[in-house]
């Protein structure tokens, strides 16, 4: 069955016969890039860098999934910290909130990996490898997806890709284990390199075959914007007061605004929109357009400006509000959410103790027949150095404290799982069971008790 045509275009990046259109965005040159080229390499080289940063020995950021253990900046939050992580999750998101009502997507144009890897190092390759946008666009049209120019170009994203996925891994598991990984064969470590082939793959196809489709179709936050901006918010943004009615020949032919219909602004958009139909989901507010208007502007003799930072209330003549519900309500949230995590960080306990049952058999019976219970004390220390912790058995006597590894010595930030066992004679438990007390002490900011129920038989019960 046929699928009709449609009348017109519906997606920037699909053609009317519903097939791909390929976004090859035509530079433009002009004081906004010259900023946002120094802002992405500096956020390329910091991305590759942070992974090798230590501080206080610890990398600057090491999410360890399957420890569940999340270190920023030399704090590393434990399991049982999911109240200061909440509170930090919650606050960004305020802050991301607060972001976008002032300053519209300023962290789509200017920070966001996606926008500032595809722009300033996948497509200056592209330009480069395959003659530029018009010869990548005729590449295109011609359809000729296995020309030499773009297999070498191919070649070079999965390089690149791989360098990408390893630096992303790293985040994960940390530079040490990525060097073992990628230093022996892949066979003595197939799960490890499965992930980051994986990853690779991943990164490769959404740069060289995904690329604007992660900004218009994956990512949440395009969608947000219109509950997020307001009409004062800082927006990029096309003047029609000024560039309408549109035409060639504008300046020499009365009755015509300053737009001359040249299509710059539509030639270097990134996700392919015209910047002249108004704020649309598909803008990630990049600034090209501008840069592209700019430039043309000087040529016909006019001011630059025509698409520049501005909001949709001051396009329309209103005067700018600094103080909006948006602007008091989010930094009065994010105040008081990030307070309570900086309080929580600063109340947070110098270590923290989980006591677990023994594995196997509730409990055991010795060559005497006395119970024996096994209980496993995890001891997670919080703090900046090292430290030694003394476990007590706080009980009457006649019950004998068995702990191998005692006192337990934990390094900074680690977290250590002993095994201690109690045993004693089974009539001492009533209905199968003893309430205890253990005592975790380092010796100096940290004692602490806690209450720990024995296992025993029911039968020998006095
Ligand atoms: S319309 Fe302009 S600011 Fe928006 S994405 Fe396109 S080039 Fe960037
Ligand atoms: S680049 Fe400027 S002048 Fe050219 S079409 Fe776009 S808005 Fe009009």
């Amino acid at each position: 069955m046929s699928v009709p045509a449609a009348s017109g275009r519906v997606l920037a990046t699909l053609n009317e016969d519903g097939s791909r259109r390929w976004i090859r965005p035509k530079p433009a040159s002009g004081r906004w890039l010259i900023r946002r080229r120094a802002v992405a390499y500096a956020l390329i080289a910091l991305f590759l860098a942070i992974p090798h940063l230590r501080l206080g020995g610890k990398p600057w950021i090491l999410l360890d999934l399957p420890h569940r253990e999340f270190t920023f900046f030399g704090t590393t939050f434990l399991p049982t910290d999911t109240l200061p992580l909440m509170l930090l999750f919650v606050s960004s998101l305020i802050g991301i909130f607060l972001l976008t009502a002032l300053f519209g997507r300023v962290w789509c144009g200017w920070a966001c990996p996606q926008t500032v890897w595809m722009e300033f190092i996948f497509r200056p390759i592209e330009r480069l490898v395959e003659g530029g946008w018009n010869a990548s666009r005729v590449l295109d049209r011609d359809r000729r997806w296995f020309a030499p120019r773009r297999v070498l170009k191919v070649a070079i994203y999965a390089v690149i890709a791989a360098i990408l996925g390893n630096t992303f891994l790293a985040y994960f598991v940390g530079t040490d284990a990525l060097r073992g990984w990628v230093l022996q064969s892949p066979f003595e470590h197939p799960t490890p390199f499965v992930v980051m082939a994986v990853t690779t793959l991943l990164v490769f196809l959404d740069f060289a075959w995904f690329r604007e489709q992660t900004c218009l179709v994956a990512c949440p936050y395009g969608r947000w914007q219109s509950a997020l901006l307001d009409r004062q918010s800082v927006i990029v943004a096309y003047d029609a007061g000024r560039g309408e009615p549109r035409g060639r020949g504008a300046g020499a032919r009365p009755g015509l605004g300053d737009c001359v219909d040249c299509n710059a602004c539509v030639n270097t958009c990134p996700t392919g929109i015209d910047i002249r139909d108004g704020l649309q989901m598909e803008c990630i507010h990049c600034t090209q357009c501008a840069d592209a208007c700019d430039d043309i502007m000087a040529k016909v003799g006019k001011p630059a400006g025509l698409i520049r930072y501005s909001s949709q209330a001051a396009l329309a003549g209103q005067p700018p509000r600094i103080l909006r519900a948006r602007t008091v309500l989010y930094p009065l949230a994010f105040t008081l959410v990030f307070g309570a995590f900086v309080l929580s960080l600063a109340t947070r306990s110098p270590a923290d103790i989980t006591l677990l049952g023994g594995l196997g058999a509730p409990f055991t019976r010795d060559a005497a027949g006395q119970v024996v219970n096994q209980v496993r004390i995890k001891v997670a220390n919080r703090t900046r150095e090292d430290r030694t912790y003394t476990i007590a058995f706080l009980d009457e006597p006649g019950a004998q404290f068995i702990a191998p590894e005692n006192p337990v010595r934990v390094g900074a930030g680690r977290t250590v799982t002993t095994t201690v066992f109690v045993v004693e004679p089974g009539d001492r438990f009533r209905e199968g069971e003893r309430a205890v007390r253990f005592r975790v002490s380092d010796g100096d900011s940290f004692t602490r008790e806690f209450a720990w129920r024995l296992i025993g038989p029911r039968a020998e019960a006095r």
